[in-house]
C-alpha cells in the first residue's frame, strides 16, 4: 500500500482547520471584496484548500482558482518517463499565474509536501527540472517577492511530512500531532484567532519601530562556537509581521511568523558562526554547520553532515557565500518552546534567530520599492539565485546592537529580548 491510499484528514481537528482557513483569508491575505485568488496546494491538502476557498468566497472573493500538484504524479515523472523532457516546465500555466497577479489576484499557497519526495531520484534530472521550473516561475515569483500583491503561505500536515517530524508514531497519530503543532504555531488556539493575530502583529510592529529608530550599524552575536559581527545595509529597514503590498493591501506573508528581520551588508560580515539546528535542504539534512566570514564572504565552511551539499550550495553563484537576511526571534517563541524540529523553513526559521545565505529582500530598505537593483547593491544588498535560512539562535546566544560611534546596546541575553 502506498501512503497515499488512505485519507488521514480525519485525524485533524476540523474546527481548528476551519479557523486556519479563516486566518489565511482574513489575516494572511486580508482578501478584499471582488479580488481574485490563485490558490496553490498539493492534492493531499484538499481539505484545507476547500476550506480556504469557502472562506474566500464568504469574504467576497471574485474568482478562486486552485492550482494543484500531486506528489505521485511528480514522482511518476522521475520514475517512469521514457522521454527526456526534464528541461521543460509548464510555461503556459506559470505565465497565466503571473498574469493573474498582474491583474491583482491574491496568492494563497498551502505547504506541507513530502520534504524528501525526490531524494531517491536522479539528482541530475531533479536539478534540471528545478531549474526549468524556477525559470518559468520567475515572472510570477517576482510579483510575489517584489510584493506587488498581497500573498500568504500556510501549512497543512501532509502524511510524509508528519512521519518525518514524528517518526516513532503511527500514521494517524503523526498527522494529528503535526496538525496540533501547526495550529498552535499559527496561533489558532483559542476562540478568536483573528484577534490573536491583530495583537501579535501589533507587538511585532512595536519591535521593528524600536529597531528602526535605533538604526544600528551592526549586530554582534556571541555564544558557543559563535562570535559574529553582521554589518547592516545602509538604509536598511526592519520588518516583521504584517506589511503592506504595493497594491495597498496589508497582509501576513507567512503564517506562522515570529521574526523581525532586515538586510545585512553583503560586504561587512566578519567572524565565525555555528548553526544551532539542522538545516533541511531539498531532502538533505545539513547539520552542525560552522563557517567563517571575511569582508562579508564565507571563506571556510564545515558541517558534520551534508558538507558536500553545503559546499555545492555555496558555489551556486557569487552571492551564495554572502548574507541576504538577518532575523531575530526570541528563544521563548511558541515554535521554539514546542521543541519540534519541523524540517520546514516556514516553521524552523521562526523558532530561532537566523541568517540567510543569498538574495536579500528589497522591501527591507527604507523606500525599498523605489530602489533599482543597482541602488540596492550599492547600499550593501546581496544578490543571488538562492535564499537559504539557517538557524544560529538558542538560549545561549547574546546579541548587541553596535552604533557607528562605538556605543553598544544589549538586545538579547540568553536568547531573550533585554
Ligand atoms: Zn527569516
Ligand atoms: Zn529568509
Amino acid at each position: 500500500m502506498t501512503t497515499h491510499e488512505r485519507d488521514f484528514s480525519a485525524s485533524i481537528d476540523p474546527v481548528k482547520l476551519d479557523r486556519l482557513a479563516e486566518v489565511a483569508v482574513k489575516v494572511g491575505v486580508q482578501l478584499q471584496p471582488g479580488q481574485d485568488v490563485v490558490l496553490t496546494a498539493s492534492t493531499d491538502a484538499l481539505p484545507l484548500a476547500r476550506k480556504i476557498a469557502e472562506h474566500a468566497y464568504k469574504a467576497g472573493a471574485g474568482l478562486v482558482t486552485p492550482v494543484f500538484r500531486d506528489e505521485q504524479i511528480v514522482l511518476s515523472r522521475f520514475r517512469d518517463a521514457t522521454f527526456d523532457g526534464f528541461d521543460r516546465a509548464p510555461e503556459w500555466l506559470l505565465g497565466g499565474v503571473a498574469s493573474a497577479y498582474a491583474d491583482n489576484a491574491a496568492r494563497i499557497a498551502v505547504r506541507g509536501d513530502d520534504p524528501s519526495l525526490l531524494s531517491g531520484q536522479d539528482p541530475d534530472k531533479v536539478a534540471r527540472a528545478n531549474k526549468a521550473d524556477s525559470l518559468a516561475s520567475r515572472p510570477a515569483l517576482e510579483k510575489v517577492t517584489g510584493f506587488d500583491i498581497n500573498w500568504t503561505i500556510v501549512a497543512y500536515p501532509g502524511l510524509a511530512w508528519a512521519k518525518q517530524v514524528f517518526p516513532g508514531e503511527s500514521d494517524d497519530v503523526a498527522v494529528a500531532r503535526l496538525a496540533d503543532a501547526i495550529f498552535s504555531a499559527s496561533r489558532i488556539d483559542g476562540d478568536d484567532p483573528v484577534g490573536n493575530w491583530r495583537e501579535h502583529n501589533a507587538a511585532l510592529a512595536k519591535r521593528t519601530a524600536w529597531l528602526n529608530e535605533l538604526n544600528f550599524d551592526a549586530l554582534h552575536f556571541t555564544g558557543p562556537g559563535t562570535d559574529l559581527t553582521v554589518g547592516l545595509a545602509d538604509g536598511h529597514e526592519w520588518m516583521g509581521g504584517a506589511s503592506t503590498a504595493k497594491n495597498g493591501i496589508t497582509c501576513n506573508p507567512n503564517i506562522p511568523t515570529e521574526e523581525v528581520f532586515t538586510t545585512p551588508h553583503a560586504r561587512r560580515v566578519s567572524g565565525h558562526v555555528s548553526s544551532t539546528k539542522p538545516l533541511s535542504y531539498q531532502g538533505t539534512l545539513i547539520d552542525e554547520i560552522s563557517v567563517r566570514f571575511e569582508e562579508g564572504r564565507i571563506v571556510e565552511a564545515k558541517a558534520s553532515k551534508g558538507e558536500d551539499v553545503l559546499k555545492k550550495v555555496l558555489d551556486t553563484d557569487e552571492g551564495a557565500r554572502r548574507l541576504g537576511e538577518v532575523a531575530l526571534v526570541p528563544h521563548s517563541s511558541p515554535i521554539s518552546k514546542s521543541g519540534i524540529l519541523f524540517y520546514n523553513t516556514l516553521f524552523d526559521e521562526n523558532a530561532s534567530c537566523h541568517i540567510a545565505l543569498g538574495q536579500c529582500y528589497s522591501k527591507c530598505f527604507v523606500n525599498g520599492a523605489s530602489l533599482s537593483p543597482d541602488e540596492i547593491a550599492a547600499r550593501g544588498g546581496n544578490k543571488s539565485f538562492i535564499h537559504i535560512d539557517w538557524m544560529i539562535g538558542s538560549g545561549r546566544i547574546d546579541i548587541d546592537g553596535l552604533h557607528k560611534d562605538g556605543r553598544t546596546v544589549p538586545l538579547m541575553r540568553k536568547g531573550e529580548w533585554v
